[in-house]
């Protein structure tokens, strides 16, 4: 080839390449408006930061889906980011620039062959939630709350943990040069402790659990004003969890599946995939079937499980919580109604597992498939022969499994 050609043939290239480059960086417009809330529907405007309604309960975002409707096409998503902002149109940051990315989302579906046909099922899949940056699903929350954060001004968090959230904020805080406090019980997994000082979280352990937390943490949060990120105590974590629902409806070609069983704690998850379904149905991408949704929580504080039993739509709180899964002893929930509503609109259940269970799941799962999983994510697995036996699952359902968290999170418990 000569000079002439291959000089005419890079700039070809180049065009090209220009062309398509700035179609990709074209920035996809949020189409947030405002807040409604869950319970009374007061709304709120979006450009102050918030907590709760002024009634207590928890708020959400909505957002124009008419006009979310002209750029959210199944075409459109070739070539789009793969992170929780891959659908931004129905995500709550307006500029790119407060996009913060660690690489979070787009986590893989895997099929468990071998563990499904032990159990008897052809369909059984997980959704390996332990490939997020920090190690488990949080990162999707913490990502959006600390951007959504970051672009209203604020720049000092506070949270109480049971661990995973906790890590994940300290890394997205890190990320958008903002101050994580975080209010953590002192006998949390050592390596979680470790992950949270290494990215710079000021760490302050307390004795007892989550909820003993929650009390230092918000009584620091009013001395000083740091903003409180609590889950479903501002209206955008919720908004990163949701993107578990868009991704498990498009990598399912917008079919959704049977079940979906989810190890529940604050019930952010399965509160979050709800509305990505309500979303985009509206949007015309799914249909208005949906999934069964399944809470697993352990028989060591299983206060949804108990309150679905008892037919209440909320939940009490869970005196004396122990478990070995850290995520799961949460006694109490702020969104409780939303899960109740989920799982029974759904035609769902709630149903617990014994620790002993879970730990036989998760190293059941490690052998047959060779995926570690976190003690919350080893406790959906652990429900299954339960459901089957129930007649809750049947053998021909396609079902989708959380698992929430890598195994090295809890590998001292291994
Ligand atoms: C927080 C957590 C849970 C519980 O999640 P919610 O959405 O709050 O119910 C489950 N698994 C792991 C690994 C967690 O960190
Ligand atoms: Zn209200």
């Amino acid at each position: 080839m000569d000079a002439k050609s291959s000089y005419i043939l890079s700039e070809s290239f180049m065009i090209t390449y220009n062309i398509l480059y700035s179609m990709s960086s074209t920035p996809i417009i949020s189409q947030l408006i405002n807040l409604k809330c869950t319970a009374c529907s007061k709304k709120y405007e979006i450009h102050r930061p918030i907590n709760l309604c002024e009634c207590g309960k928890v708020l959400f975002a909505v957002y124009n889906l008419e006009e979310a409707k002209e750029t959210v096409t199944k075409e459109s998503f070739c070539k789009r980011t793969r992170s929780i902002w891959r659908i931004s149109e129905i995500m709550p940051v307006y500029e790119e620039k407060f996009r913060f990315t660690l690489g979070e989302g787009c986590t893989p579906l895997l099929h468990l062959k071998n563990m499904g046909e032990n159990l008897g099922l052809k369909q059984l899949f997980v959704k390996d939630e332990g490939l997020n940056p920090t190690g488990t699903f949080k990162s999707r929350g913490l990502c959006a709350a600390v951007s959504k954060a970051v672009e209203l001004g604020i720049k000092e968090f506070v949270i109480p943990t049971a661990g995973n959230a906790g890590a994940a904020l300290a890394a997205y805080s890190a990320r958008a040069k903002a101050k994580a406090h975080i209010f953590m019980p002192v006998n949390t997994p050592e390596i979680i402790k470790k992950e949270i000082l290494a990215t710079g979280g000021d760490l302050r352990l307390v004795d007892g659990i989550i909820s003993d937390a929650a009390k230092e943490a918000r009584k620091e949060a009013e001395k000083s004003e740091w903003f409180n990120m609590s889950t479903l105590k501002e209206p955008y974590r919720v908004e990163g969890k949701k993107t578990m629902g868009l991704e498990l409806a498009e990598t399912f070609n917008w079919e959704l599946p049977d079940v979906i069983i989810y190890p529940t704690g604050g019930g952010t998850g399965i509160v979050g995939m709800w509305k990505a379904f309500t979303e985009l149905e509206e949007i015309g991408l799914i249909g208005s079937e949906r999934p069964r949704m399944i809470s697993v929580q352990s028989s060591g504080c299983a206060p949804i499980v108990k309150a679905f039993e008892e037919k209440k739509d909320k939940a009490s709180f869970w005196e004396g919580a122990e478990t070995i899964a850290p995520g799961l002893k949460v006694p109490e929930a702020i969104g409780d109604y939303l899960i109740l509503k989920a799982v029974r609109v759904s035609k769902g259940t709630a149903i617990s597992v014994q620790d002993e269970e879970i730990m036989t799941a998760m190293y059941e799962l490690a052998k047959k498939e060779g995926i570690m999983l976190s003690t919350e994510g080893a406790a959906t697995i652990a429900a299954i022969p339960k459901l089957l036996n129930k007649g809750e699952i049947e053998k021909e359902d396609k079902i989708v499994v959380f698992g929430t968290g890598s195994g090295f999170t809890t590998i001292s418990l291994w």
